[in-house]
C-alpha cells in the first residue's frame, strides 16, 4: 500500500492542519469550527481496537486533572435513574435517564462493547432498534452499532466532540454478518472504509446500493434531523438518490465518517434543557456546497506536511463549570 494511503487510513493526517493557504479560507475556518465543535476529527474513529483505546485513555488520564469533566463522566457505568432528559447541546452537555442498547438484538450487534458507550436517550435507542428491524427490508442485514453516548453522556475521554446528550449514534458502514460476533471480534474487528483513495467518491469495490438504502431509511425517520457522512459518500448518495431527493437535505458532509455514518435526532418535545440546532438549509446539498467540501478534504489530505508542523496546543480540560449546571446532579444521581 502506498505510504500516503496508509497514512490516511490510519488517521494520522490531521484535517485540522491543512496547508497554510487552505487554513485562511473562510469556508475552511467554518468547516473547522463545525468539525471541532460538532463532530469527530480523525478519519478512522471506528478503527481503534480495545487495546488502542485503552492506551489512548491511559494517556489522557495521565495528564487530565481529576476534576476534568471527561474523567468524571468517563467513569460512569450506569445511567442517572431519573426521567430522560438531554441537557445542553450536542457537544456540551450530559444525559439523564439514559437506557442502554442491548448488545445483541435480532437485527443489531453493538461493537466495541468495552467502551460502555451504548447508552442513549430512550427515543434514540428505540429509533436504532426500529431501523435495525427495517434493515433487511432494504437489503441491509442488520446494524453494527458503534458509539452512542456514555451512561450519563458528557464529554468522553477519547474521540467525539459531540455524542454528549444521548441523541447521536454511529452506525458502521459494514453490514452485520449473519452470525453473532464474538466479544473479541467486536473489540478488534475493523470497520469498512467505503471511501476511495482519491477522497472524491466511494470505493466501488466496497460500496453497494444497500449502503444507500440503509442511509436513506435512516434519513426518512422523522425524528432524524441530520446524518453525517464523508463528503465522498454524499457524492454517491446524490448520484443514487433518483427522483426522491427530499431526504438528502439531512445528509450533511463531515470529515471522517468514512467507516460509519452518524445519526442525530432532534431534542425531544418539552425538553427545555436541550439546545437544538437549526434544521439544515433547504435543497439536496449536492451542488456547490458539496464540491467545496470535496475540494477542502482533498487539499487537506494531500497537502504536503509542513516541516516542523507546529506543536499541538495542550488540551484545556473542561471542568463541571463548563457544562450546564444541571449536569452536576446528573453526575451524582443515585
Ligand atoms: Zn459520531
Amino acid at each position: 500500500m502506498p505510504r500516503q494511503r496508509r497514512t490516511i487510513l490510519t488517521g494520522r493526517v490531521d484535517l485540522r492542519t491543512g496547508s497554510p493557504a487552505l487554513r485562511t479560507t473562510p469556508i475552511f475556518r467554518f468547516a473547522l469550527a463545525v468539525m471541532t465543535t460538532l463532530c469527530v476529527a480523525a478519519p478512522s474513529r471506528a478503527q481503534q481496537t480495545q487495546t488502542e483505546e485503552m492506551e489512548r485513555r491511559a494517556r489522557i488520564l495521565a495528564t487530565a486533572p481529576p476534576d476534568a469533566a471527561k474523567v468524571l463522566f468517563g467513569r460512569q457505568q450506569t445511567g442517572a435513574p431519573t426521567s430522560p432528559r438531554a441537557i445542553g447541546s450536542f457537544a456540551r452537555g450530559c444525559l439523564a435517564g439514559a437506557t442502554a442498547l442491548p448488545v445483541d438484538g435480532d437485527n443489531w450487534q453493538v461493537m466495541r462493547i468495552a467502551r460502555t458507550r451504548n447508552w442513549g436517550h430512550p427515543d434514540l435507542i428505540a429509533l436504532l432498534e426500529r431501523l435495525a428491524r427495517r434493515g433487511p427490508s432494504v437489503g441491509w442485514n442488520g446494524l453494527l452499532v458503534g458509539d452512542i453516548s456514555q451512561p450519563r453522556g458528557g464529554p468522553m475521554l477519547t474521540g467525539h466532540a459531540s455524542h454528549q446528550i444521548g441523541l447521536d449514534a454511529d452506525i458502521w458502514l459494514t453490514p452485520m454478518p449473519g452470525r453473532r460476533l464474538s466479544r473479541d471480534e467486536r473489540e478488534t474487528m475493523s470497520a469498512t472504509n467505503v471511501v476511495a483513495s482519491s477522497w472524491m467518491d466511494v470505493d466501488s469495490e466496497v460500496w453497494t446500493p444497500r449502503h444507500t438504502a440503509i442511509i436513506r431509511a435512516a434519513a426518512k425517520e422523522s425524528d432524524v434531523t441530520r446524518i453525517f457522512v464523508n463528503p465522498a459518500i454524499k457524492v454517491a448518495l446524490c448520484r443514487e438518490a433518483g427522483s426522491d431527493r427530499s431526504w438528502l437535505t439531512k445528509i450533511r458532509p463531515m470529515w471522517g465518517h468514512n467507516y460509519h455514518f452518524h445519526v442525530r435526532i432532534a431534542c425531544r418535545d418539552g425538553d427545555a434543557s436541550c439546545k437544538d440546532q437549526d434544521p439544515p438549509g433547504a435543497g439536496d446539498g449536492c451542488g456547490k456546497e458539496l464540491q467545496d467540501w470535496l475540494a477542502l478534504q482533498r487539499k487537506a489530505m494531500f497537502a504536503p506536511k509542513r516541516k516542523g508542523g507546529g506543536k499541538p496546543k495542550p488540551e484545556r480540560f473542561w471542568t463541571m463549570d463548563d457544562l450546564p449546571g444541571e449536569c452536576r446532579q446528573v453526575l451524582v444521581a443515585r
